[in-house]
């Protein structure tokens, strides 16, 4: 029978998985959060409990094909399931062959030790098969967080599922250092009490670290509703007007800042003549030719309809000019393609810079839309300074 430190580290195991898989349910059904990365992460947790439960019994019940077969098999799908999981939160497509291949393996091989190979290569072939879908797991989870924040972070964030892989490693690798100490769930020895520890402890980090991630990923998303245009993906005009609001708090520190106001010409006779399907690619292809010419410490957004403003730090009048002027001529050398017709598209472009007299940076745009008002009279696609 199980040793009662082995017994009990296993039952705490399965029982911290089941709470694990519920909670995700939750996440999955309930609050709908991720539903597909949700749902992977309740079946992972409920099939690396089965295969838990299932190896402490072995033994216990007669029956290898379940013990042995069964408890293998589940273990394996469930880490399959892990290494899907980063490809769902990221809503792209996982990358299902090794898995699929793996899965196969253990489809294949497991069998041959229920039918009588000698159970001391046991793990380390069922090991060999899953610490790789560990380390797939863990890889993922690297580069779905190293595309939005630091290695140091993806690195973080990802050590726990690398340390379980280094653990099922561990375990594939102890029969050949000592043969004859088969790494049976059963038998309380130390090593398998240390593993059973760290595989409890690792088991409630990975599913924390998953379910931060989940959280992040809704952060970012509410982030983004609240920050950006859904159409053209610029900053919309509560976001420009804080950034307007910043830099006018840095100007009175002694950093000067201009503005670029924009407003396509003729875009009703556009909307009117191709659609609104064609007016919504034009302010696309607009953003597109609008931010080559923009740095990363300047601001882009949609102040209305067709309007656009732009904010350029630590630049003056003559700096704003050169801007809108590359913009403009950007513009107008990028036609606009709709099925069978082209259209040129151009705008007109207001300037200004803040000056000593502005209280708010509703004084400076104030002089932009003048200088784009003088724009659209001199005949449009023409950038202007209030005279
Ligand atoms: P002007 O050269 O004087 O600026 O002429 P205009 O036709 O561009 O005039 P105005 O700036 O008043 O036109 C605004 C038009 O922009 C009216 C509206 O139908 C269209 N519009 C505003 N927002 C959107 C949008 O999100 N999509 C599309 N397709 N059209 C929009
Ligand atoms: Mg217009
Ligand atoms: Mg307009």
């Amino acid at each position: 029978m199980l040793s009662v430190s082995a017994q009990t580290l296993v039952a705490a195991t399965v029982l911290v998985l089941l709470i694990a898989c519920l909670l995700w349910l939750v996440f999955a059904f309930g609050l709908k959060l991720q539903p597909r990365a949700s749902k992977g992460m309740a079946a992972a947790n409920v099939l690396l409990a089965s295969a838990l439960l299932l190896s402490g019994l072995r033994g216990g019940l007669e029956r290898p094909w379940l013990t042995v077969y069964a408890a293998d098999l589940t273990g394996t799908a469930a880490f399959a399931l892990l290494s899907l999981v980063p490809a769902w939160l990221e809503e792209g497509r996982p990358p299902w062959r090794w898995p699929l291949a793996l899965c196969l393996l253990a489809l294949l091989l497991m069998p041959g030790f229920v039918m009588g190979w000698p159970m001391r290569w046991h793990g380390t072939v069922l090991y060999c098969i899953q610490a790789p879908l560990l380390g797939l797991a863990s890889w993922q989870a690297y580069r779905l967080v190293r595309s939005r924040t630091r290695p140091a972070f993806a690195l973080a964030l990802s050590f726990p599922l690398g340390a379980l892989t280094l653990l099922l490693a561990a375990r594939a690798v102890e029969p050949l250092l000592w043969p004859g100490n088969t790494p049976d769930l059963r038998s309380g020895s130390g090593f398998n009490v240390a593993w059973l520890w760290a595989g409890l402890v690792l088991g409630m980090v990975v599913n924390s670290v998953v379910a931060f991630l989940v959280l992040a990923q809704l952060v970012l998303r509410i982030r983004k509703l609240t920050l950006y245009d859904p159409l053209t993906e610029v900053l919309n005009r509560r976001a420009i007007g804080q950034a307007m609001e910043q830099a006018h708090a840095r100007w009175r520190r002694g950093e000067p800042y201009a503005l670029v106001l924009l407003d396509m010409d003729h875009f009703k006779a556009l909307n009117d003549t191709l659609g609104h399907g064609a007016g919504d690619q034009a302010l696309k292809a607009l953003v597109g030719a609008l931010k080559p010419c923009v740095r990363d410490d300047d601001a882009l957004g949609r102040w209305g309809g067709e309007e656009f403003l732009i904010l350029l730090c630590d630049t003056g009048l003559a700096g704003a000019a050169l801007v809108a002027e590359r913009m403009r001529a950007n513009l107008e050398a990028q036609p606009l393609l709709w099925g069978p017709e082209q259209r040129r598209l151009t705008a007109s472009f207001g300037i200004a810079e803040v000056l000593p007299e502005d209280s708010s940076p509703e004084a400076v745009l104030m002089r932009a839309d003048q200088g784009l008002y003088q724009a659209k009279r001199q005949g449009r696609n023409l950038v202007q300074s209030r005279e």
